[in-house]
């Protein structure tokens, strides 16, 4: 009778600590809908791989298609408080003011937002959107640059000075982690080569509270600006954190095992403040790319 009773309550504290890691799963909200690239195509391969992780429950929410009516935007209202993570995938229209309004809302409480590649593009008149993310693609008249300096210090370029955002040729460049303690770089090598993609220069913005977490150097040779151009960086906003990677362009940039890596533990510390998942064993390293397929 003991026995049985044992293995009962043994039965019973297996299923029970059975559910509780399936409700560990964190539920992200992906936004695509518009974008000047091809979401069709990347968020599906978001999707598989942070799927994959078996850290994440994906949900898709896609806008109307540009120049809708107001009756097909009053359809798009996502409810972000059901999320732990929402990873931005957009970038066209202005989204209407209850939308903007609640993710101001939802980050400022201690929500995750996680902005991939041309998400930083949209809403150059949204403050609070510029303010969670930075720097955007904006012109050199906007706002701040910022940028590391050889000696690897942050240096604020004022409105004005330099170029504004731009990128030059495609290429395969090397990422270069400049804070080697935050949980989603920790781990990786100092430089690691990531697969063909837009390096993105001359982002503009607030840039307040900034944590750059890694860099690129942007080669003239390449039509660059010869400067350390941040790849990966964090703000805090109110309770919340925003993570921006400014790789991923196209599907082939996207199937970089770093992007992918760097998009799942950034979700995941935007979600949570820590991180769980492990770096891949075929993580690329600064002579070897590494691409899924
Ligand atoms: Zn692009």
């Amino acid at each position: 009778m003991r026995h049985l009773f044992l293995a009962l309550a043994l039965s019973v504290s297996l299923f029970v600590s059975h559910s509780a890691d399936a409700a560990e799963k964190l539920k992200l909200l992906i936004i695509d809908g518009q974008n000047n690239h091809n979401w069709q195509a990347t968020t599906p391969i978001l999707t598989e791989f942070l799927t994959k992780t078996g850290r994440f429950d994906v949900s898709v929410a896609t806008t109307p298609p540009k120049n809708s009516p107001a009756d097909a935007w009053s359809k798009f209202n996502p409810k972000f408080s059901d999320y732990d993570v929402v990873l931005s995938n957009y970038n066209g229209e202005e989204w209407p003011e209850n939308v903007k309004t609640n993710l101001e809302q939802y980050v400022s409480g201690g929500g995750g937002l996680v902005i991939v590649h041309a998400a930083n593009n949209a809403f150059p008149n949204w403050p609070a959107w510029n303010q969670m993310i930075g720097l955007g693609w904006r012109n050199n008249k906007y706002g701040k640059r910022v940028i590391i300096d050889d000696n690897g210090k942050k240096v604020l370029v004022p409105a004005g000075e330099g170029p504004g955002a731009g990128h030059g040729r495609q290429h395969e460049y090397a990422i270069r982690v400049r804070d080697t303690q935050h949980p989603v770089t920790h781990g990786m090598p100092a430089e690691w080569l990531h697969t063909k993609d837009e390096l993105y220069h001359g982002q503009r913005g607030p840039g307040q509270s900034m944590n750059i977490l890694a860099t690129a150097y942007s080669d003239p040779e390449t039509g660059g600006t010869d400067a350390h151009e941040p790849m990966i960086w964090w703000i805090p906003y109110g309770k919340g954190k925003v993570f921006t990677t400014l790789m991923g362009h196209a599907d082939y940039s996207m199937q970089c095992v770093g992007f992918q890596s760097v998009v799942a533990r950034g979700s995941e510390w935007a979600a949570t403040g820590e991180v769980t998942l492990p770096l891949p064993k075929n993580f690329p390293t600064a002579e070897k790319l590494s691409s899924v397929e």
